[in-house]
């Protein structure tokens, strides 16, 4: 989602013009939605709101694209809903506002002014952004008695920006909500963590996440929703930007060429580089086919070295489509060649995490997949 560049309201008292705006009221109102799969949460934030006992912060903590913002937002929305009433809402989880009164419809066209988004702004959320936010906390709600604010991905705040942070935490003046996200716990300040009430949400069972996809993408088919699901490791916000981005085709190109048997050396150096082309233009989503593939080369491995055929665990066609793919895989690599391109995809993850070339990264990658270059061992 594209952050806004506006802001208005209260955050615009004491804003020096001349700055960028960095804290916005939110407008990615797709995300207010029915959250599946987290029952959890949902009871514990409902039980929470019908008492009236309140935390005044909560992080949202989860895998990227499991639904963290989209449950703060709703619950934001439920809160800031001028019909809302907490003797009635204790049965309501997925609470998100009645949809109809003027703060709802505020919150659906991304302009209520007491509903507050600061996310990353290039690398990471900025110091300014917190500073404004401090600003802006010091005076009251402009239209009802409380203001929520959703500070997204909170861990890639530098320690400056944290500190800062911290001490709004520690003193939040009465009458705001803060609703923090983060997809990398290990990544904040124990402090951080520790003034927050932390709401943990899991990945989806893959049926479940795929549903959720088939809901906002009714045209795919349910297999392409169950493949989506699997990419994204059970995270439904996750699955539907890799359908945007057509990662799946990607991901099924990469498969196709790769068990793709009796090429010449030409074709193959050939198809390793247009697809390592295409995963650097996605680089963002490449940790993902990654993944995948190392599960299935770890599978392969696993059969091989037990010398057992794989087989489905159960009669559903996903079970059966693994099989077959996990059955190709051991029959185009020994168990020595599965044993390298495992190694190629370790080498290529840590490189992309040390932040090396990733142009170069994938090249090297597929053309070692595709047997056109030797994996060498760091130790040999
Ligand atoms: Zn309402």
């Amino acid at each position: 989602m594209p952050a806004s560049s506006n802001c208005c309201g209260k955050a615009d008292k004491g804003q020096d013009q001349n700055k960028p705006m960095t804290i916005s009221q939110a407008t990615d109102k797709a995300m207010t939605a029915p959250i599946l799969g987290q029952g959890k949460a949902l009871r514990l934030l409902a039980r929470t709101r019908a008492s009236g006992r309140l935390a005044h912060a909560y992080l949202f903590t989860g895998p990227e694209g499991v639904g963290k913002s989209t449950l703060a937002r709703n619950l934001a929305t439920s809160l800031l809903c001028q019909h809302f009433d907490a003797s009635q809402d204790v049965q309501a989880e997925q609470a998100t506002g009645c949809g109809l009164c003027t703060s709802c419809l505020q919150m659906q066209s991304g302009s209520h002014p007491d509903f507050l988004l600061i996310e990353p702004d290039g690398q990471g959320i900025k110091i300014d952004s917190i500073r404004l936010l401090k600003q802006t906390l010091g005076y009251p709600p402009l239209e009802g008695s409380l203001r929520v604010v959703l500070l997204k991905e909170v861990h890639t705040m530098r320690r400056e920006a944290a500190n800062s942070l911290l001490k709004i935490l520690e003193e939040p003046p009465p009458g705001n909500l803060l609703l923090l996200t983060s997809a990398d716990e290990a990544g904040l300040l124990p402090t951080i963590y520790s003034r927050c009430q932390r709401i943990a949400l899991k990945a989806l069972p893959l049926e479940l996440a795929a549903e959720v996809v088939l809901q906002h993408k009714p045209d795919l088919t349910r297999a392409d929703c169950l493949a989506l699901a699997e990419l994204s490791g059970g995270c439904p916000g996750q699955a539907l930007r890799m359908e945007e981005e057509s990662i799946l085709p990607l991901y099924q190109d990469l498969l196709a060429a790769l068990l793709h048997q009796g090429r010449q050396e030409t074709e193959q150096v050939q198809a390793a580089l247009s697809l390592a082309g295409r995963l650097n233009e996605h680089r963002e989503m490449s940790g993902h086919i990654l993944h995948r593939l190392r599960i299935l080369c770890t599978n392969a491995l696993a059969t091989r070295l037990c010398g057992q055929t794989p087989g489905p665990h159960d009669q559903t066609d996903r079970a059966f489509r693994t099989a077959q793919t996990i059955q190709a895989t051991r029959e185009r690599w020994n168990t020595e060649q599965l044993s390298a391109k495992l190694a190629s995809i370790t080498k290529a993850e840590q490189a992309l995490h040390k932040n090396c070339n990733p142009t170069l990264v994938f090249e090297v990658l597929l053309l070692q997949l595709f047997d056109c270059l030797p994996f060498v061992s760091p130790d040999a």
